[in-house]
């Protein structure tokens, strides 16, 4: 588990005295914002619920900041997925967004997606593609259809090599199985209302480079290489925590990759960071700002702590928890879950 603490250790192991909250010696995040006028920072509105339905996932990517494998243990149970429900049904919440992990091997999947669509909110899954050919899943591409679920799924680069070097030997020629059976379906393709959104994130420690122009290369490649079509490209940048910051540590990148998310630090963008409209739950049921504060147990400043005592108000009227890993949001295009953000 990647806790605040584990990263603290990490960082102070390989000599730096830079840590992921604000007791650090770079330009400090909440800084920045303060010299905005932005700190502290406020929600907007709660628009999207994203759910970690647990950590058990196929595959073992070397950039996963969930930490995510096929020995994890900690699944959403289904008192805590009925609790998620209700705070659907009676909230303003306009997307559920569907995480893991790989979101389809939580043993009481299909029951929640099912129940989700009758609420008239939009579904995302964050499908990891290659979960979509093994046999108990087959069903799941059709599954999505009827319940009309928008798919976003990692893809990050259309040659093999370099998708198997960053999710592992075999995933490309799965993940291009999975594309084709989704397309077949619709999925991708322009009028048919099923939504297919793929999501780039850089090999190595550097930006993503500008969203919309490699749209265009990965829709070319795809299609002239494997005929296969998608809605959107999201461009997500690495935040240095978990797997993505032992690489760093590994390869001795940890602070020139920092000084590159500081140094990029893009004010017209930092408005728009996604913890502003959306309350990330964890497996067991705790709220978070955000996936990454997840994945730090950095907690949430609100007595509502847990989707079972989820109070809209009182987590709009919250202050954002703030670290040095949010530069990775801040960096350039911006970036959050639905890609750029510019
Ligand atoms: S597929 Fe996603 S959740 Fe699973 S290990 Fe890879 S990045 Fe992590
Ligand atoms: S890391 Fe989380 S809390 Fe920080 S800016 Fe990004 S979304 Fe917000």
């Amino acid at each position: 588990m990647e806790t605040l603490q584990k990263q603290k250790s990490k960082l102070n192991n390989a000599g730096f005295q830079v840590h992921t909250l604000e007791n650090t010696t770079e330009v400090k995040f909440s800084e920045k914002l303060e010299n905005m006028g932005l700190f502290p920072l406020k929600p907007k509105n709660i628009e999207t619920l994203q759910i970690n339905l647990g950590k058990l996932c196929n595959q073992i990517c070397e950039h996963c900041h969930v930490d995510a494998g096929p020995d994890r243990k900690e699944i959403m149970i289904k008192k805590v997925l009925q609790q998620c429900l209700g705070v659907a049904k009676t909230t303003t919440i306009t997307t559920i967004d569907l995480t893991g992990g790989a979101p389809e091997m939580n043993p009481n999947f299909r029951w929640f997606v099912s129940e989700l669509s009758q609420l008239g909110k939009k579904v995302i899954v964050r499908s990891n593609l290659t979960i979509l050919t093994y046999k108990k899943f087959l069903d799941i591409p059709q599954f999505y259809k009827d319940y009309k679920v928008t798919v976003i799924s990692s893809m990050p680069c259309y040659t093999k090599d370099n998708v198997d070097k960053q999710r592992g030997n075999g995933v490309f020629e799965r993940s291009i199985e999975a594309l084709k059976k989704l397309n077949e379906l619709g999925y991708g393709k322009e009028g048919s209302g099923l939504e297919l959104n793929l999501v780039f994130n850089p090999g190595g420690a550097s930006l993503p480079p500008e969203q919309m122009a490699l749209e265009v290369d990965y829709k070319r490649e795809l299609k002239d290489l494997f005929n296969v079509e998608f809605n959107s490209l999201y461009t997500i940048t690495n935040l240095p925590i978990s797997r993505f910051l032992d690489f760093l540590l590994k390869e001795g990148k940890y602070e020139e990759y920092m000084d590159k998310l500081i140094n990029s630090f893009n004010p017209s963008v930092a408005e728009n960071v996604m913890c502003r409209n959306t309350i990330s739950v964890g497996w067991d049921g705790k709220l978070f700002d955000c996936d990454f504060n997840q994945m730090l147990e950095i907690g949430i400043a609100s007595s509502s702590q847990n989707i079972a005592n989820f109070n809209e108000e009182e987590l709009k009227n919250r202050n954002i928890v703030l670290g040095q890993h949010c530069y990775g949001c801040t960096a350039g295009a911006g970036s959050s879950c639905q890609g750029a953000l510019v």
